[in-house]
């Protein structure tokens, strides 16, 4: 059975010098005081007879008894279930996260029907509407700040559009992403949304949200809240479709889950979901060429080279954050965690412990693809199977395919909608017919979006004018 219904989960910091927190500040805290992450103190086990009964449950219904066990008497069990009732409204498949048969042993786990086609709505239309509940509970208001390189920004404005409660600053580097993403951002009319491109690349408006976080004075009167990958609640989200997709297939003990991974998130909630109690085989870390972890898992060396762009841009990454919760797992030694992250802050590279990283190859496996691989898997699905896949997904595929065999079942979370990125995918499969009515209407609306330069001042004034 699930924990007691008043069991209430303290959250710890990886880094074990910040406060312990309880479900409602962790999510409005994001990053710990000390640099680290907060991860639950222990992972709550659901009963084998639960895990059974989720096949004939909905997605909600599996959902409202995954996320339970991590929240307190902050809120009702009725207001949970209603929560998670509106966030799933807005998308289009009534199965939320269908699977898609391409035979006995292969399956793609479709996470992009909700508003902006990309996994990240999953986790944004919940992490929104429960901040909300919060705030106009305490009748309170936030001021949401976040840098994005494409499918963050426009899932957390569109989570966040027309809340009273919380005005959402997005900075995006100027004419740096694809248009259909800019478009979902810029195209939404809502007062509390206020896109702002700046002048310079990802780190550069990564960064300006950095120095502004820092400035303690500055985020307290300001009522400043973030809402990035490393957010405990939007892994709690990610949790739900793997118990959803295994509760779905005969045999699930025999699946490996194929995951294309940038910051560790997607990936880091099937890991929880084994800890859970769910049962399947393996997991596996797909990468483009920026391979930091497959390289990691193979030999240890976890050193940041340069970012290469790819026709796969939301898993262009070197620092991938939420690898610091699994490393933390699996030897729960905060020095060690202290130690390993300043060498990388300091030099730009660890060294994996043997006893780390074989504790992760009992859980995970890992494989790279190149962009001919891509290109290659992107034709032969649209070929043999009919089926447009996305960039993202089709390293998934591509590494999926080269670390199972034909005795697993192969399961590929299928990250974001091909028109997403329409002009990668119809050049190589010469057809656009995959292009929806949505994407195309985005070139007919008109854009809203200030356009700053690199200068920390200048978005601190655009902030200061909205707020006061
Ligand atoms: C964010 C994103 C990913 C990577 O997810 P992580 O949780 O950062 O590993 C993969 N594919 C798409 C389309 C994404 O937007």
């Amino acid at each position: 059975m699930i924990m007691t219904e008043s069991s209430s989960m303290i959250y710890k910091s990886t880094r074990g010098k910040a406060r312990e927190l309880g479900f409602k500040d962790v999510i409005f805290e994001g990053l710990a005081s000390d640099g680290g992450l907060y991860v639950p103190s222990s992972w709550p086990v659901l009963g084998s007879k639960l895990i059974e009964s989720f096949s004939d449950m909905s997605y909600q219904e599996i959902a409202y008894n995954v996320f339970k066990p991590y929240l307190d008497d902050t809120i009702s069990e009725d207001t949970l279930k209603e929560i998670i009732h509106y966030s799933y409204k807005n998308f289009t498949s009534n199965e939320i996260t269908p699977l898609r048969k391409i035979n006995n042993n292969e399956y793609l786990l479709e996470l992009f029907h909700g508003p902006t086609y990309a996994f990240k709505d999953i986790a944004m239309q919940f992490i929104s509407r429960i901040m909300d509940y919060y705030l106009t509970r305490d009748n309170s208001h936030i001021n949401i700040l976040g840098a994005t390189s494409g499918d963050t920004g426009s899932a957390a404005i569109y989570g966040f559009e027309n809340i009273k409660s919380s005005n959402v600053f997005i900075l995006h580097p100027y004419n740096l992403i694809s248009p259909t993403q800019r478009k979902f951002m810029t195209t939404i009319n809502s007062e509390n949304i206020i896109n702002i491109a700046v002048k310079g690349n990802f780190d550069d408006c990564q960064n300006i949200i950095k120095e502004i976080f820092s400035d303690e004075e500055y985020k307290k009167s300001n009522n400043l809240g973030a809402i990035n990958s490393i957010n405990w609640a939007r892994i709690m989200c990610q949790i739900t479709y793997y118990f959803y997709s295994a509760s779905r297939i005969k045999d699930n003990e025999n699946i490996i889950y194929s995951v294309p991974t940038g910051n560790f998130g997607d990936i880091l909630a099937g890991y929880i979901s084994k800890k859970m109690g769910l049962k399947f085989k393996k997991l596996n870390i797909a990468t483009n060429e920026n391979n930091i972890l497959d390289r990691t898992l193979r030999s240890g060396d976890h050193s940041i080279k340069g970012v290469v762009s790819t026709t796969s841009p939301s898993i262009d990454i070197q620092i991938s954050s939420n690898f610091e919760r699994l490393v933390y797992d699996s030897c729960k030694d905060s020095k060690y965690i202290q130690e390993i992250m300043h060498s990388l802050k300091k030099e730009g590279v660890f060294n994996l412990s043997e006893k780390s990283r074989s504790y992760i190859n009992n859980y995970f496996s890992s494989d790279t693809a190149t962009e001919d691989e891509v290109k290659d898997i992107i034709l032969q699905y649209y070929v043999d199977h009919d089926i447009t896949l996305d960039p993202h997904t089709a390293v998934g595929v591509s590494c999926g395919k080269k670390q199972s065999t034909a005795n697993d079942i192969l399961v590929t979370l299928s990250t974001a909608h091909p028109a997403k990125f329409k002009d990668t995918v119809s050049k190589i499969i010469s057809n656009d017919s995959f292009i929806t009515d949505k994407v195309k209407n985005l070139d007919t609306m008109e854009e809203n979006m200030m356009i700053a330069n690199n200068n920390i001042e200048e978005i601190k004034d655009i902030i200061n004018k909205k707020v006061s």
